[in-house]
Protein backbone atom coordinates (compact mmCIF):
# COMPACT_ATOMS: atom_id res chain seq x y z
CA UNK A 1 0.00 0.00 0.00
CA UNK A 2 1.16 3.33 -0.74
CA UNK A 3 1.57 6.38 1.74
CA UNK A 4 0.76 5.48 4.78
CA UNK A 5 1.24 7.21 7.44
CA UNK A 6 4.92 7.17 8.02
CA UNK A 7 4.48 8.59 11.72
CA UNK A 8 3.42 5.12 12.96
CA UNK A 9 6.97 3.59 12.39
CA UNK A 10 7.92 6.19 15.20
CA UNK A 11 6.06 4.22 17.89
CA UNK A 12 7.72 3.04 20.59
CA UNK A 13 7.89 -0.98 19.59
CA UNK A 14 6.01 -2.56 22.17
CA UNK A 15 3.47 -1.09 23.96
CA UNK A 16 4.42 -1.17 27.97
CA UNK A 17 1.89 -3.47 28.79
CA UNK A 18 1.92 -6.20 26.27
CA UNK A 19 5.63 -6.32 27.23
CA UNK A 20 4.43 -6.61 30.73
CA UNK A 21 1.97 -9.23 29.48
CA UNK A 22 4.75 -11.14 27.32
CA UNK A 23 7.46 -11.27 30.26
CA UNK A 24 4.39 -12.77 32.78
CA UNK A 25 3.27 -15.10 29.97
CA UNK A 26 7.02 -16.59 29.71
CA UNK A 27 7.22 -16.71 33.79
CA UNK A 28 3.75 -18.77 33.97
CA UNK A 29 5.37 -20.92 31.52
CA UNK A 30 8.25 -22.04 33.46
CA UNK A 31 6.74 -21.78 36.74
CA UNK A 32 3.27 -23.13 35.86
CA UNK A 33 0.65 -22.62 38.58
CA UNK A 34 2.84 -20.46 40.57
CA UNK A 35 0.50 -17.90 42.55
CA UNK A 36 1.46 -14.63 40.64
CA UNK A 37 -0.08 -11.40 42.47
CA UNK A 38 -0.18 -8.26 39.75
CA UNK A 39 -0.08 -5.02 41.20
CA UNK A 40 0.62 -3.89 37.45
CA UNK A 41 -2.18 -3.59 35.07
CA UNK A 42 -4.09 0.27 35.99
CA UNK A 43 -7.54 -1.65 35.52
CA UNK A 44 -10.67 -1.45 38.18
CA UNK A 45 -11.52 -4.93 39.67
CA UNK A 46 -14.75 -3.58 42.01
CA UNK A 47 -18.01 -4.97 40.09
CA UNK A 48 -20.23 -2.19 38.59
CA UNK A 49 -22.89 -0.66 41.90
CA UNK A 50 -25.83 -2.27 41.63
CA UNK A 51 -28.21 0.78 41.60
CA UNK A 52 -26.00 1.80 37.82
CA UNK A 53 -26.43 -2.13 36.69
CA UNK A 54 -31.12 -1.13 37.54
CA UNK A 55 -30.40 1.92 35.50
CA UNK A 56 -28.66 -0.06 32.68
CA UNK A 57 -31.50 -2.39 32.79
CA UNK A 58 -34.06 0.26 33.07
CA UNK A 59 -32.53 1.96 29.58
CA UNK A 60 -32.81 -1.63 28.01
CA UNK A 61 -36.58 -1.98 28.80
CA UNK A 62 -37.06 1.57 27.43
CA UNK A 63 -35.29 0.64 23.78
CA UNK A 64 -37.84 -2.40 24.45
CA UNK A 65 -41.30 0.63 24.37
CA UNK A 66 -42.02 2.52 21.44
CA UNK A 67 -42.34 5.83 23.56
CA UNK A 68 -38.94 4.50 25.29
CA UNK A 69 -36.78 4.27 22.23
CA UNK A 70 -34.16 6.01 21.27
CA UNK A 71 -32.10 5.69 17.70
CA UNK A 72 -29.55 8.65 16.92
CA UNK A 73 -28.69 10.51 20.50
CA UNK A 74 -27.32 14.32 20.24
CA UNK A 75 -23.54 14.18 19.22
CA UNK A 76 -22.52 15.86 22.68
CA UNK A 77 -25.01 13.59 24.88
CA UNK A 78 -28.11 13.51 26.27
CA UNK A 79 -29.67 16.53 28.46
CA UNK A 80 -30.19 14.47 31.53
CA UNK A 81 -26.09 12.98 31.98
CA UNK A 82 -24.98 16.53 30.93
CA UNK A 83 -26.80 18.18 34.07
CA UNK A 84 -25.28 14.81 35.76
CA UNK A 85 -22.44 16.55 34.94
CA UNK A 86 -22.69 20.07 35.83
CA UNK A 87 -24.46 19.23 38.83
CA UNK A 88 -21.03 16.92 39.96
CA UNK A 89 -18.65 20.10 39.23
CA UNK A 90 -20.77 22.09 41.75
CA UNK A 91 -19.64 19.68 44.67
CA UNK A 92 -15.98 21.11 44.14
CA UNK A 93 -17.62 24.93 43.36
CA UNK A 94 -17.21 24.82 40.06
CA UNK A 95 -19.28 26.40 37.58
CA UNK A 96 -19.77 25.50 34.13
CA UNK A 97 -22.53 25.06 31.41
CA UNK A 98 -24.50 22.10 30.14
CA UNK A 99 -23.28 23.82 26.46
CA UNK A 100 -19.74 23.17 27.75
CA UNK A 101 -19.91 19.44 28.51
CA UNK A 102 -19.48 16.59 25.35
CA UNK A 103 -20.22 13.05 26.35
CA UNK A 104 -17.98 10.61 24.77
CA UNK A 105 -16.88 6.93 24.90
CA UNK A 106 -13.77 7.74 27.16
CA UNK A 107 -11.20 9.89 27.85
CA UNK A 108 -8.06 7.84 25.98
CA UNK A 109 -10.38 8.43 22.75
CA UNK A 110 -11.09 12.03 23.74
CA UNK A 111 -7.86 12.73 24.19
CA UNK A 112 -6.90 11.57 21.10
CA UNK A 113 -9.76 12.60 19.07
CA UNK A 114 -9.24 15.63 19.85
CA UNK A 115 -5.91 16.03 18.04
CA UNK A 116 -8.25 16.79 15.36
CA UNK A 117 -8.67 20.18 16.07
CA UNK A 118 -5.01 21.20 15.66
CA UNK A 119 -3.07 22.41 12.85
CA UNK A 120 -0.46 19.85 11.87
CA UNK A 121 2.44 22.10 12.87
CA UNK A 122 1.54 22.37 16.55
CA UNK A 123 4.41 21.47 19.35
CA UNK A 124 2.91 20.16 22.33
CA UNK A 125 4.88 19.64 25.69
CA UNK A 126 4.34 16.29 27.89
CA UNK A 127 5.31 15.50 31.23
CA UNK A 128 7.39 13.09 31.40
CA UNK A 129 6.93 10.41 33.50
CA UNK A 130 3.06 10.41 32.52
CA UNK A 131 0.72 8.51 30.91
CA UNK A 132 1.77 7.22 27.61
CA UNK A 133 -1.43 7.79 25.36
CA UNK A 134 -0.20 11.68 25.13
CA UNK A 135 3.04 11.12 23.28
CA UNK A 136 1.49 8.39 21.11
CA UNK A 137 -1.60 10.25 19.57
CA UNK A 138 0.79 13.14 18.95
CA UNK A 139 3.52 10.97 17.25
CA UNK A 140 1.04 9.90 15.18
CA UNK A 141 0.26 12.85 14.08
CA UNK A 142 3.49 13.81 13.81
CA UNK A 143 3.61 16.70 15.99
CA UNK A 144 6.48 17.87 17.98
CA UNK A 145 6.50 17.25 21.46
CA UNK A 146 8.96 18.95 23.97
CA UNK A 147 9.12 17.28 27.54
CA UNK A 148 8.50 19.05 30.92
CA UNK A 149 10.49 17.15 33.83
CA UNK A 150 8.65 15.52 36.70
CA UNK A 151 11.35 13.85 38.88
CA UNK A 152 12.37 13.56 42.67
CA UNK A 153 13.70 17.00 42.98
CA UNK A 154 10.15 18.72 42.30
CA UNK A 155 8.21 16.37 43.70
CA UNK A 156 6.95 14.73 40.61
CA UNK A 157 5.08 17.99 40.11
CA UNK A 158 6.39 19.11 37.40
CA UNK A 159 6.50 22.74 36.98
CA UNK A 160 6.49 25.39 33.93
CA UNK A 161 9.81 25.69 31.71
CA UNK A 162 11.57 29.40 31.35
CA UNK A 163 10.84 29.38 27.99
CA UNK A 164 7.75 28.21 26.38
CA UNK A 165 7.47 26.72 22.83
CA UNK A 166 4.34 24.14 23.14
CA UNK A 167 0.95 25.43 21.69
CA UNK A 168 -0.85 22.68 23.74
CA UNK A 169 0.53 21.69 27.47
CA UNK A 170 -0.43 18.29 28.78
CA UNK A 171 -1.59 18.00 32.94
CA UNK A 172 -2.26 15.06 34.12
CA UNK A 173 -3.42 15.28 37.49
CA UNK A 174 -3.70 13.23 39.77
CA UNK A 175 -0.85 11.64 37.77
CA UNK A 176 -0.58 8.28 36.50
CA UNK A 177 1.73 6.87 37.30
CA UNK A 178 3.61 8.92 39.57
CA UNK A 179 0.40 9.48 41.87
CA UNK A 180 0.95 13.53 42.74
CA UNK A 181 -1.84 15.88 42.25
CA UNK A 182 -1.87 19.79 41.89
CA UNK A 183 -3.06 22.29 44.24
CA UNK A 184 -5.17 24.90 42.83
CA UNK A 185 -2.03 27.12 43.46
CA UNK A 186 0.30 25.21 42.14
CA UNK A 187 -2.25 25.01 38.78
CA UNK A 188 -2.42 28.73 38.80
CA UNK A 189 1.28 29.04 37.91
CA UNK A 190 0.37 26.49 34.89
CA UNK A 191 -2.89 28.67 33.72
CA UNK A 192 -1.15 32.14 33.91
CA UNK A 193 1.76 30.93 31.92
CA UNK A 194 -0.29 29.63 29.31
CA UNK A 195 -1.95 32.39 29.30
CA UNK A 196 0.93 34.79 28.86
CA UNK A 197 2.12 32.12 26.16
CA UNK A 198 -1.32 31.69 24.03
CA UNK A 199 -1.10 28.04 25.01
CA UNK A 200 -3.80 25.22 25.78
CA UNK A 201 -3.90 23.34 28.38
CA UNK A 202 -5.44 19.70 28.12
CA UNK A 203 -6.19 18.92 31.67
CA UNK A 204 -6.68 14.97 32.44
CA UNK A 205 -8.51 14.25 35.40
CA UNK A 206 -9.66 10.86 34.99
CA UNK A 207 -8.28 10.06 38.45
CA UNK A 208 -10.26 13.32 40.25
CA UNK A 209 -12.76 10.88 42.69
CA UNK A 210 -9.39 9.80 43.97
CA UNK A 211 -8.58 12.78 45.57
CA UNK A 212 -8.51 13.60 49.67
CA UNK A 213 -10.79 16.21 50.28
CA UNK A 214 -10.18 19.46 49.15
CA UNK A 215 -6.15 18.91 49.58
CA UNK A 216 -6.16 19.17 45.84
CA UNK A 217 -7.37 20.44 42.55
CA UNK A 218 -10.40 18.46 41.59
CA UNK A 219 -11.11 20.56 38.30
CA UNK A 220 -8.57 22.78 36.51
CA UNK A 221 -11.52 25.20 36.13
CA UNK A 222 -11.26 26.26 39.90
CA UNK A 223 -8.34 27.94 38.58
CA UNK A 224 -9.17 31.69 37.82
CA UNK A 225 -8.34 32.14 34.64
CA UNK A 226 -8.45 28.78 33.23
CA UNK A 227 -11.65 29.55 31.64
CA UNK A 228 -8.98 31.38 28.99
CA UNK A 229 -6.98 28.77 28.16
CA UNK A 230 -8.08 25.08 29.30
CA UNK A 231 -10.36 22.07 28.52
CA UNK A 232 -10.56 19.00 31.00
CA UNK A 233 -11.01 15.75 30.13
CA UNK A 234 -12.40 13.32 32.49
CA UNK A 235 -13.93 9.97 32.40
CA UNK A 236 -15.90 7.44 34.72
CA UNK A 237 -13.43 4.36 34.16
CA UNK A 238 -11.73 5.00 36.86
CA UNK A 239 -13.85 6.90 39.28
CA UNK A 240 -16.84 3.79 38.58
CA UNK A 241 -15.94 0.90 37.37
CA UNK A 242 -16.25 1.77 33.94
CA UNK A 243 -13.49 0.81 32.12
CA UNK A 244 -15.84 -1.97 30.15
CA UNK A 245 -18.54 0.13 30.06
CA UNK A 246 -16.90 3.22 28.22
CA UNK A 247 -18.09 7.05 29.32
CA UNK A 248 -16.02 10.07 29.28
CA UNK A 249 -16.83 13.67 28.64
CA UNK A 250 -14.58 16.98 27.44
CA UNK A 251 -15.35 20.46 28.96
CA UNK A 252 -14.39 22.86 26.58
CA UNK A 253 -15.60 26.51 27.71
CA UNK A 254 -18.29 28.59 25.07
CA UNK A 255 -15.37 31.12 24.87
CA UNK A 256 -13.14 28.74 23.11
CA UNK A 257 -13.55 28.36 19.65
CA UNK A 258 -12.71 24.66 20.21
CA UNK A 259 -16.21 24.34 21.73
CA UNK A 260 -17.88 24.95 18.27
CA UNK A 261 -15.23 23.26 16.66
CA UNK A 262 -15.35 19.98 18.86
CA UNK A 263 -19.52 19.90 17.72
CA UNK A 264 -18.57 19.82 14.67
CA UNK A 265 -15.69 17.19 14.85
CA UNK A 266 -17.68 15.17 16.72
CA UNK A 267 -21.00 15.47 14.64
CA UNK A 268 -18.79 14.22 11.49
CA UNK A 269 -16.80 11.55 13.03
CA UNK A 270 -18.91 10.32 16.08
CA UNK A 271 -22.29 9.37 16.28
CA UNK A 272 -22.54 9.74 19.79
CA UNK A 273 -22.46 7.46 23.01
CA UNK A 274 -25.14 5.00 23.41
CA UNK A 275 -28.26 5.55 25.32
CA UNK A 276 -27.84 2.69 27.94
CA UNK A 277 -24.78 3.58 28.99
CA UNK A 278 -25.34 7.49 29.04
CA UNK A 279 -28.12 6.31 31.34
CA UNK A 280 -25.57 4.52 33.64
CA UNK A 281 -23.37 7.11 33.85
CA UNK A 282 -26.16 9.60 35.25
CA UNK A 283 -26.69 7.04 37.68
CA UNK A 284 -22.96 6.90 38.42
CA UNK A 285 -22.91 10.15 39.28
CA UNK A 286 -26.45 10.93 41.08
CA UNK A 287 -28.08 7.80 42.77
CA UNK A 288 -25.20 5.85 42.05
CA UNK A 289 -22.79 7.90 43.32
CA UNK A 290 -22.41 6.84 47.14
CA UNK A 291 -21.84 3.13 45.95
CA UNK A 292 -19.30 4.88 43.39
CA UNK A 293 -17.15 6.57 46.56
CA UNK A 294 -17.16 3.24 48.44
CA UNK A 295 -15.31 1.00 45.16
CA UNK A 296 -12.93 4.01 45.22
CA UNK A 297 -12.71 3.74 49.02
CA UNK A 298 -11.42 0.11 48.86
CA UNK A 299 -9.20 1.03 46.28
CA UNK A 300 -7.57 3.84 48.47
CA UNK A 301 -7.51 1.39 51.46
CA UNK A 302 -5.59 -1.28 49.60
CA UNK A 303 -2.82 2.04 48.86
CA UNK A 304 -2.65 2.75 52.34
CA UNK A 305 -1.65 -0.74 53.04
CA UNK A 306 1.25 -0.55 50.65
CA UNK A 307 1.91 2.84 51.68
CA UNK A 308 1.83 1.65 55.45
CA UNK A 309 4.51 -0.98 54.92
CA UNK A 310 6.60 1.09 52.50
CA UNK A 311 6.82 3.82 55.25
CA UNK A 312 7.93 0.82 57.87
CA UNK A 313 10.34 -0.20 55.22
CA UNK A 314 12.27 3.88 54.21
CA UNK A 315 10.95 2.92 51.19
CA UNK A 316 11.20 6.47 49.02
CA UNK A 317 7.86 7.12 47.32
CA UNK A 318 4.88 9.30 45.90
CA UNK A 319 1.15 8.65 45.20
CA UNK A 320 -1.54 6.50 47.58
CA UNK A 321 -2.79 9.77 48.80
CA UNK A 322 -5.00 11.13 45.62
CA UNK A 323 -4.86 8.24 42.79
CA UNK A 324 -4.69 4.51 43.29
CA UNK A 325 -1.20 4.75 42.37
CA UNK A 326 2.07 4.43 44.49
CA UNK A 327 5.54 5.60 42.60
CA UNK A 328 8.51 3.89 44.27
CA UNK A 329 12.63 4.38 43.80
CA UNK A 330 14.20 1.03 43.50
CA UNK A 331 17.13 2.28 42.51
CA UNK A 332 18.41 0.39 39.48
CA UNK A 333 16.95 -0.29 35.94
CA UNK A 334 13.12 -0.43 35.80
CA UNK A 335 12.72 -3.27 33.77
CA UNK A 336 15.37 -5.41 35.92
CA UNK A 337 13.55 -4.68 38.81
CA UNK A 338 10.48 -6.13 37.25
CA UNK A 339 12.24 -9.39 36.56
CA UNK A 340 13.85 -9.77 39.82
CA UNK A 341 10.29 -8.74 41.51
CA UNK A 342 8.50 -11.55 39.54
CA UNK A 343 10.94 -13.77 40.28
CA UNK A 344 11.38 -13.47 44.00
CA UNK A 345 7.81 -12.43 45.23
CA UNK A 346 5.68 -13.28 42.17
CA UNK A 347 4.63 -9.57 42.12
CA UNK A 348 3.66 -7.82 38.45
CA UNK A 349 4.38 -4.62 38.83
CA UNK A 350 4.68 -1.43 36.18
CA UNK A 351 8.55 -0.35 35.34
CA UNK A 352 8.49 3.25 36.00
CA UNK A 353 10.78 3.55 32.70
CA UNK A 354 7.72 2.77 30.23
CA UNK A 355 6.48 6.30 31.10
CA UNK A 356 9.24 8.53 30.20
CA UNK A 357 12.47 8.30 30.64
CA UNK A 358 12.66 10.15 34.27
CA UNK A 359 10.80 7.11 35.45
CA UNK A 360 13.40 4.62 34.72
CA UNK A 361 14.73 3.84 38.47
CA UNK A 362 11.23 3.79 39.61
CA UNK A 363 7.97 1.51 39.67
CA UNK A 364 4.58 1.78 39.87
CA UNK A 365 1.86 -0.34 41.96
CA UNK A 366 -1.06 -0.34 41.26
CA UNK A 367 -4.25 -0.62 44.52
CA UNK A 368 -6.74 -2.33 42.06
CA UNK A 369 -6.69 -5.39 43.06
CA UNK A 370 -8.81 -7.07 45.92
CA UNK A 371 -7.98 -6.52 49.51
CA UNK A 372 -6.93 -9.80 49.75
CA UNK A 373 -4.65 -10.19 47.08
CA UNK A 374 -2.90 -6.83 47.88
CA UNK A 375 -2.31 -7.55 51.67
CA UNK A 376 -1.02 -11.21 50.39
CA UNK A 377 1.50 -9.16 48.10
CA UNK A 378 2.21 -6.65 50.85
CA UNK A 379 3.23 -9.65 53.18
CA UNK A 380 5.73 -10.69 50.43
CA UNK A 381 7.10 -7.64 50.06
CA UNK A 382 8.87 -7.20 52.97
CA UNK A 383 11.16 -9.88 52.97
CA UNK A 384 11.73 -9.30 49.31
CA UNK A 385 12.63 -5.96 50.14
CA UNK A 386 15.37 -6.66 52.81
CA UNK A 387 16.90 -9.34 50.85
CA UNK A 388 16.57 -7.04 47.48
CA UNK A 389 18.25 -4.11 49.61
CA UNK A 390 21.17 -6.86 50.67
CA UNK A 391 21.78 -7.73 47.15
CA UNK A 392 21.22 -4.86 44.83
CA UNK A 393 24.95 -3.40 45.26
CA UNK A 394 26.04 -7.06 43.97
CA UNK A 395 23.86 -7.80 41.57
CA UNK A 396 22.11 -4.80 39.84
CA UNK A 397 24.10 -1.41 38.76
CA UNK A 398 22.86 1.29 41.00
CA UNK A 399 21.36 4.47 38.79
C1 LIG B 1 -7.05 5.21 32.45
C2 LIG B 1 -6.72 6.58 32.01
C3 LIG B 1 -7.44 7.20 31.00
C4 LIG B 1 -8.36 6.40 30.11
O1 LIG B 1 -9.63 6.47 30.41
P1 LIG B 1 -10.74 5.81 29.49
O2 LIG B 1 -11.88 6.70 29.80
O3 LIG B 1 -10.90 4.42 29.98
O4 LIG B 1 -10.34 5.87 28.07
C5 LIG B 1 -7.18 8.51 30.69
N1 LIG B 1 -6.21 9.19 31.33
C6 LIG B 1 -5.46 8.60 32.27
C7 LIG B 1 -4.38 9.38 32.92
C8 LIG B 1 -5.68 7.28 32.63
O5 LIG B 1 -4.89 6.68 33.52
Amino acid sequence: MKKLNKNFKNLADDYLFAEIAKRVEAYKNEFPGADVISLGVGDVTQPLSLKVVDACKAAAMDMSTKTGFHGYGPYDGYPFVKSAIVDYYKRFGVDINADEVFVNDGAKNGIGNFLDLFDPEVTVMIPDPVYPAYVDANVIAGHKIVYVNATKENGFAAMPPKRCTADIIYICSPNNPTGTAYTVEQLKVWVDYALENDALIIYDAAYEAFIDGRSAAHSIFEVTGARDCAVEVCSLSKTAGFTGVRCGWITIPMASPLNRMWLKRQSIKFNGTSYIVQRMAESALRGGYDDVKKSVAVYKSNAKLIMKKFDALGIEYTGGVHAPYIWFNCGIDSWEFFDYLLKKARIVCTPGSGFGKNGNGWIRLTAFNTPERTEEAVKRFEPFWKEFIDVRDKLFTNL
